[in-house]
């Protein structure tokens, strides 16, 4: 049970501020809310959803012309597409508990295949023995079995990264067939430059003797499984989800601005003050708030302070590295391409990571039944040629891949479109956690300040992990005192888990 809203006491006027920053003159300052939301992703939504649910003026900004950050769906002539397949899956009951009560009946339960695909052949995803070693060969499965053992007798005695942490636990012939090449291509490191932290926090538990006590011993059919088997997923993929999210928010009451980038965040060194933001035609607007929740990209937000924190944390901020997310968007003249809702492709020789099928996701996605639509992923960064390409150079490169593959024909693509994602993931490149530990700290201090999000608090979040912060920042507003930065990050957390859980269940990688 919360608290009811009990107003804080302000110790000095909000309008104050302007006796600091006199070439702002009131008529500049557009809106007063008692909260400012930045980012209209999972996090930040969540919490202004709860806002207004208790009556609390609360004001979003978000710089897209689309809300739900990279769980956004977008329409293009009748076709929707994810940002990278989104499944829904929590063990949070009040996370559960939003979805369902935002979304109601046009929340389906799906049917889920997702195989590996490295050199020609498909491999069941959650791998499977039987599957597994008839589709590696027996030549392939000696020189496995044999690498295993000699990682037994002569491990890494320190897993300071991923290729060390999963060697000794799978040997390194089965952690080049179906880790490496995979986890590479996301972050654009190599195995050995990501540190063992990330392996531990989301393949936790998984070893070689429990993939076969796995496969021997069939496990019962808990709900775990179950959410293995099937995942949630709105009709029309999870955009739906934070539409409908705002169209509820909005009707308590509460805003959303959309094309509005936050720029400048003003702060008197214990208190946020108020947010400047640009909008899309040009206009220059300022927001005053007694609260702001904050998921936009952490070391953006940083950068943003102003006055600027010490010259320390600001490179750390800069130090902290992402990777963004293209996807290909085809539509092909095929009625049934594949049965899978998405492929990993193992495949060292493409640029191409996984492949979603969304006729597979929800038979709405795709308005002609004769037609199928896959977004392709790509993984890339600031610099990069992949990055740098035009649309139509990454259609060609798609079709290209598709077909090298051989999963499809270039001639059976008729249509596609591209969608870019900037900062989808945070690098847990090694270091990074020395650079958080300069910057937490220092962010601690402002007392009205709630970081939230994905990238706003630089964790490897999936959505329900970015929703829990947001209704926790909402609480926090409301009186409670719940530590955001420790959800997702502490062992005891993790350990819950079961092996399936910490699998399977996750966005992966
Ligand atoms: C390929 C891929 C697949 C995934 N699959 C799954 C899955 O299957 N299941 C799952 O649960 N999760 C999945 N995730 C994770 C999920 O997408 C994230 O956890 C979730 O979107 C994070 O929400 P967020 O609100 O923290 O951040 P975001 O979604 O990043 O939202 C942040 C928002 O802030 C806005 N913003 C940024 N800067 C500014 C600014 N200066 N001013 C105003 N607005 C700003 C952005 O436009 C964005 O809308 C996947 C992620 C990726 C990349």
């Amino acid at each position: 049970m919360t608290a009811p809203f009990v107003p804080p006491t302000i110790s000095h006027s909000p309008y104050a501020y302007l006796e600091r920053f006199p070439f702002l003159s009131t008529g500049q300052i557009m809106e007063e809310s008692k909260v400012l939301v930045l980012g209209g992703g999972p996090a930040g939504l969540a919490s202004a959803y709860m806002l207004a649910n208790q009556q609390i003026p609360v004001t979003v900004l978000e710089k897209n012309d689309q809300v739900g950050g990279i769980c956004m769906t977008r329409c293009y002539k009748g076709y929707y597409f994810d940002m990278g397949g989104h499944r829904f899956y929590t063990k949070y009951a009040e996370v559960e508990k939003l979805w369902y009560e935002v979304l109601g009946d046009n929340f389906l339960t799906r049917p889920r295949l997702s195989r590996i695909y490295y050199k020609g052949k498909f491999f069941h995803y959650p791998l499977k023995i039987a599957d597994t070693l008839k589709k590696i060969g027996l030549l392939e499965t000696i020189r496995s079995g044999a690498s295993f053992v000699r990682s037994k007798i002569l491990p890494y005695r320190e897993e300071q990264n991923l290729e060390q942490w999963v060697s000794n636990r799978f040997g390194r012939r089965l952690f080049s067939i179906f880790f490496k090449t995979y986890t590479e291509k996301v972050w654009g490191l190599p195995c050995d430059q990501i540190e063992a932290e990330w392996a531990a926090q989301r393949i936790k538990g998984l070893d070689f003797w429990q993939v076969v006590k796995n496969a021997l011993f069939r496990p019962k059919k808990t709900k775990i499984k179950t959410l293995i088997e099937e995942f949630q997923y709105p009709r029309l993929g999870p955009g739906m989800m934070y539409d409908a999210m705002v169209e509820k928010l909005k009707a308590k009451g509460g805003q959303v601005l959309l094309h509005h980038t936050a720029r400048r965040i003003r702060h008197d060194g214990q208190r946020i003050l108020a947010v400047e933001a640009t909008a899309d035609d040009g206009s220059h607007e300022v927001f005053e708030a007694e609260h702001f929740v904050s998921s936009i990209p952490l070391p953006i937000f940083v950068r943003q302070l102003d006055p600027p924190p010490p010259e320390p944390i600001l490179r750390a901020a800069d130090a902290l590295k992402f990777r963004h997310l293209l996807t290909v968007n085809l539509i092909l003249d095929r009625d049934d391409l594949f049965p899978d809702n998405w492929i990993y492709i193992h495949e060292p020789g493409v640029h191409l990571g996984r492949i979603q099928n969304y006729k597979n996701w929800s038979p709405e996605m795709v308005p002609d039944p004769s037609k199928t639509a896959l977004g392709l992923e790509y993984y890339t960064a600031d610099g990069e040629s992949l990055w740098e390409m035009s649309d139509d150079q990454l259609i060609e490169l798609g079709k290209k891949e598709l077909e090298l593959i051989g999963i499809a024909k270039r001639s059976e693509v008729v249509d596609g479109c591209i969608y870019r994602v900037p900062k989808a993931y945070p690098v847990y490149m090694s270091g990074y956690r020395k650079h958080l530990d300069l910057i937490i700290p220092y962010l601690r201090q402002f007392g009205n300040l709630h970081k939230v999000g994905r990238y706003g608090t630089f964790k490897y979040n999936n959505q329900d992990h970015s929703i829990l912060m947001g209704l926790y920042a909402t609480r926090n507003i409301l009186g409670d005192n719940i530590d955001i930065w420790a959800v997702n990050s502490d062992d005891e957390y993790l350990e819950q888990r079961s092996v399936r859980d910490s699998d399977e269940s996750r966005e992966r990688p």
